[in-house]
């Protein structure tokens, strides 16, 4: 394996405030042409830009301070860098590069698709999660650092070009008459990772569907995808499995992926695209094992951020919403949410941001309760003794085994007498827990963790199972 280079994080004097972004794929020779042009933010007067780029060749790189004359550089570096030549202030900078449209269905490549005659087309396509913009255009691909795009693209006359907004103007190319250039309105402040161009045929039409949903979203479809979906800003772009549904012949549990894949890329709209965390942050077969990994993990290097989102990061994230979403209440949940989303929007924010909104609504102990399952790997085992007494019941919950994590656990209980189940809600928030419960007799039957929410697994001892049946 070769080594890997030591990542170093851009510095943070330049900040891009927009990017006017043209692009001009050729799907004959899968290269594209680019031009960037980013008003930019100088802090501190350093004495170069540092920009992610990566397999793109720059042709001509220029800075123009506001009030001040164009600099012009080579390659990435100043003529004079040991000269601190930037003043803090706002400038323009400017880069004319080139690149490849890959086969490799990352960053911005090339996807092969056959029309209904038969014949090979191809689309230009892109999928910049997690850092893969910077093959497509020189930028800052860290997702908290954060900017508006100004896109334009520059296709074949008989192609339709897609990006994250709606067009504004099309215009004649003036060097051949054979294309068109398509301007897009300006995108809110987002991430890099959310930009998104697609260039194709007309009957890609019937394979997106298009609804107004702030202001608008389109689905479409990519041909060839490495992901089963990826949740661009107000263009989401789908495997064609996860969205294409025939109710002939289709089973009804790809239709039921197809949602839970929908859902999933439309609550991104929120969650990651309107606000990303700052720290990044098969579940339980996998969580078990010994190279698992914590749901928070702190990501040194960008080629790591794949190897965190994987079944963890999703699917044991959905059980701990759950179990959160069950301790607050839905009412709470809801509140906090809102508010938490209006004071983050166009913002990035950490876990603890999260956790101390709903503790101030909620008087719950949430960041404690919380890091003892987002810090740590695996889940616990519950055992649950239970001991009838006359007119009582006494359950004892320990957690089992060594290496079982002690999580502080909210769980409910009910019973024949008390079917909502928020009649009995405990924290348990020590190895072992007990709880009497009164008006019991023998043949009264108690479940814990009744709707199964959250990941703890409880281990019923037989009298208590026996009592259920
Ligand atoms: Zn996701």
């Amino acid at each position: 394996m070769p080594d890997r280079r030591p990542f170093e994080q851009l510095p943070d004097n330049v900040q891009p405030i927009n990017y006017g972004l043209c692009l001009k794929p050729n799907l004959i020779d899968f290269t594209f042409e680019g031009k960037l042009e980013a008003p930019i933010e100088v802090k501190n007067a350093p004495n170069q830009i540092v920009m992610n780029c990566a397999d793109i060749d720059i042709i001509t790189a220029s800075y123009a301070p506001d009030r001040d004359e164009e600099y012009h550089a080579t390659g990435f570096n100043y003529e004079n860098e040991d000269e601190n030549i930037l003043q803090t202030g706002h400038g323009l900078l400017k880069i004319d590069f080139v690149g490849e449209l890959s086969d490799k269905m990352k960053s911005f490549y090339h996807s092969k698709y056959t029309t209904a005659s038969g014949e090979v087309q191809y689309a230009a396509v892109t999928q910049f999660e997690d850092t893969g913009a910077r093959r497509a255009f020189p930028c800052s691909s860290d997702p908290s650092i954060k900017a508006t795009f100004d896109v334009t693209l520059v296709v074949p006359k008989d192609r339709v070009a897609l990006s994250n907004m709606n067009i504004i103007a099309m215009n004649p190319y003036p060097d051949d008459e054979s294309l068109v250039e398509v301007k897009f309105a300006r995108t809110p402040v987002m991430s890099t990772y959310l930009v998104v161009f697609v260039v194709g045929e007309h009957d890609f039409g019937n394979t997106f569907s298009r609804w107004d949903f702030n202001p608008c979203i389109d689905f479409i479809t990519i041909a060839d995808f490495a992901a089963r979906a990826m949740e661009n800003w107000a263009l989401v772009t789908y495997w064609e499995t996860a969205l294409l549904f025939d109710p002939k012949d289709s089973c009804s549990s790809s239709c039921q992926w197809g949602a839970l894949v929908v859902g999933h890329e439309l609550a991104h709209q929120w969650f990651g695209n309107l606000f990303v965390f700052v720290d990044y942050t098969h579940a339980q077969e996998l969580d078990a094992l010994d190279n698992s990994h914590p749901i928070e993990v702190n990501v040194r290097h960008p080629s790591e951020v794949d190897e965190i989102f994987d079944a963890i990061s999703h699917s044991k994230e959905s059980f701990m919403i759950r179990m959160l979403h069950n301790y607050i209440s839905d009412k709470d949940f809801l509140k906090v949410m809102n508010q938490y989303l209006t004071k983050f929007q166009e913002n990035n924010a950490s876990t603890e941001d999260l956790w101390e909104s709903l503790e101030q609504a909620s008087g719950k102990p949430i960041a404690a309760v919380m890091s003892t399952w987002t810090k740590q790997m695996a889940f616990p085992l519950i055992y649950v003794d239970s001991e009838q007494n006359e007119d009582f019941r006494v359950l004892k919950l320990p957690h089992l085994g060594e290496d079982c994590p002690q999580c502080m656990v909210p769980i409910n209980i009910c019973t024949c007498k008390s079917l909502s189940s928020s009649k009995h809600t405990i924290l348990m928030d020590k190895p072992e827990t007990t709880m009497v419960l009164e008006g019991m007799r023998p043949d009264h039957w108690v479940k814990i963790n009744p709707g199964t929410v959250g990941e703890p697994v409880t281990w019923h001892k037989m009298p208590l199972l026996a009592a259920c049946g």
